[in-house]
């Protein structure tokens, strides 16, 4: 019964991430962003991203910008919270890493699985470790 229910949790925890993070985002996002080229970006729509977390991976959408003069894409409220998109959140790397220290990163990859219910590949692990020991 517990693992049914840890189960449950990680999938609340999850939908609870998801509407957390669209509820940072403006509701009627500003028609332009400053850029980081100094002009000035456009809006262009709400796009989805994905950030993998203790509650695995998190879908979910927010605006995006682009700037005309350079060119570049920016999401605003990724930038806010220190998001990479499509990357380990900054609590997984932390969490990968410690358990990575421990074991070999195949084994490491189990017991992450076993204690957390995170699917992280023993390739990840190797590269929290290495994104910690750069830090
Ligand atoms: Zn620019």
């Amino acid at each position: 019964m517990e693992t049914a229910v840890r189960q449950m949790v990680h999938e609340l925890g999850n939908a609870v991430l998801q509407a957390w993070l669209e509820a940072q985002d403006e509701p009627y996002p500003a028609d332009t962003q400053p850029c980081a080229c100094g002009e000035v970006a456009n809006y262009v729509r709400k796009r989805r991203g994905m950030t993998l977390t203790l509650h695995g991976r998190v879908y979910y959408r927010r605006a995006y910008y682009v700037c005309p003069h350079c060119g570049g894409g920016h999401y605003p409220l990724d930038a806010r919270l220190g998001i990479t998109p499509g990357q380990m959140s900054a609590a997984v790397v932390k969490l990968a890493a410690l358990v990575g220290v421990q074991d070999a990163f195949g084994t490491s990859s189990d017991l992450l699985a076993q204690t957390t219910l995170l699917d992280l590949s023993p390739n990840s692990i190797r590269k929290a470790c290495q994104q910690v020991g750069k830090r």
